[in-house]
């Protein structure tokens, strides 16, 4: 935990889930360089309906909590959600001063103060901004912040497109400011609609899943195409169980054996899920991902190809924090691996010691993971066991069973 001093005060920050061995602060640069400007240039706007978008571990968020008139937090991250309502309470302030909503929830009515902590997605930034913007009036204030890194000529289009005139600012410490000038909805009437989220026609050649229809909700994984690890790991998913013989005549006794429990982690669009399923239609299916716009993506993927009567759940959660002991005989995984490393290793460990937790004996983790990850190590270390299924020079498919 770290103190954040602003000039709004001081806060004791976190990321979630915390960890006393995370190096990594609950802020950055950008997030400073927001606040210090709110204070200096415009304190009075701060007073008004606040909007803050991508809030990353709730610096904003908390800083803000209790000056703002109304305050409201959109995240399409569970963990940054959890991060808000986390460190409000470390603060001790109240969680109901902070009005925590999903990406895929309706937006609010009124926007005075639009602050924007720039996504990695820039797919997420696009929806997000056509979301909202019906709500920006042309009085409102609109900033956004982030990484000099993370800001490029297309990140202010897409401001100056969906909102109105756009400027940056000087970069301070490596960070960047946002200036947009809100001219009515839609800033550009030429300008074309919201694209997500995105549906296509999966390609042949992928087994059950061969033009299948995908849902892709913006800044879901792969959103646009079929990622080539992935492709991999469908060719390389375990046979389903044989279908049990027919009894001659049915007696009484005992009830018919529980269904197969598979669980998609990490579902991403739900491809993999949906694939397990049409191969093994007796198998019960849950779905989970961090991402709100993730398991909204799965959950369409699945039922446009399933049906609304096939048996899925559909969690957004940290892993398989919520999901039950013992309680599953296949949890499928394509790991995170794109933020930074010691976090993204953090949760693929947390994966699998999850994985290792919720399988019932004899129930197997398969996990599809760049060669170079070295997943084996770890997961040897988790169950004891580890065993090479596939390999191509780039992936390696591996399974791990529960003793
Ligand atoms: N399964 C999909 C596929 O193979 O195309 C997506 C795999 S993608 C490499 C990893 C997924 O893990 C992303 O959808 C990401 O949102 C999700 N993820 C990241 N951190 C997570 C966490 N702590 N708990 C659950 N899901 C997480």
């Amino acid at each position: 935990m770290n103190c954040f001093t602003t000039a709004w005060g001081a806060f004791e920050l976190a990321r979630f889930p915390e960890d006393p061995r995370e190096l990594l602060r609950a802020w950055d640069a950008s997030d400073e360089y927001l606040l210090r400007h709110l204070a200096e240039e415009c304190p009075d706007a701060a007073a008004g309906a606040v909007t803050v978008l991508g809030d990353r571990w709730g610096a904003l968020s908390t800083a803000l909590a209790g000056r703002a008139g109304t305050l409201t937090a959109v995240t399409d991250s569970y963990l940054s959600s959890r991060a808000v309502a986390a460190n409000l309470a470390r603060n001790g302030l109240d969680p109901a001063l902070v009005d925590v909503r999903s990406t895929q929830d309706p937006p609010p009515d009124r926007i005075d103060l639009l602050l924007v902590r720039v996504p990695k997605s820039l797919a997420l930034l696009e929806d997000q901004l056509h979301r909202l913007a019906p709500a920006v009036h042309p009085g409102a204030v609109v900033v956004g912040t982030g990484m000099v890194t993370e800001i490029h000529t297309s990140t202010l289009q897409l401001f100056e497109r969906i909102l109105g005139p756009t400027r940056t600012s000087l970069a301070v410490r490596k960070a960047r400011l946002i200036h947009t000038t809100p001219s009515g909805n839609p800033a550009d009437p030429a300008a074309p609609a919201n694209p997500w989220p995105l549906r296509y026609r999966l390609p042949d050649g992928i087994g059950e899943l061969s033009g299948r229809q995908v849902t892709n909700q913006a800044g879901v994984f792969c959103a646009d195409r079929l990622d080539i690890g992935t492709r991999f790991f469908l060719q390389h998913l375990p046979e389903p169980e044989p279908e049990p013989e027919p009894e001659p005549e049915p007696e009484p006794g005992p009830a018919s054996p529980a269904p197969r429990r598979i669980v998609d982690l990490g579902c991403g669009n739900g491809i993999v899920g949906t694939a397990a399923a049409l191969r093994d239609p007796g198998a019960e299916l849950l779905f989970v991902d961090e991402s709100f716009q993730a398991v909204a993506s799965a959950e369409e993927t699945f039922r446009a190809n399933l049906g609304p009567d096939a048996r899925a759940e559909f969690l957004v959660g940290d892993a398989l924090a919520d999901v039950p002991d013992a309680s599953a005989d296949l949890v499928l995984l394509n790991p995170p691996f794109h933020s930074h490393q010691a976090t993204t290793d953090a949760v693929a460990r947390r994966m699998f010691t999850g994985a290792r937790r919720v399988l019932r004996p004899g129930g197997e983790l398969r996990v599809v993971g760049n060669r170079h990850l070295g997943y084996h190590v770890t997961l040897r270390r988790v169950f004891g066991n580890c065993r090479t299924v596939a390999g191509s020079p780039k992936f390696v498919v591996l399974s791990a069973v529960r003793r």
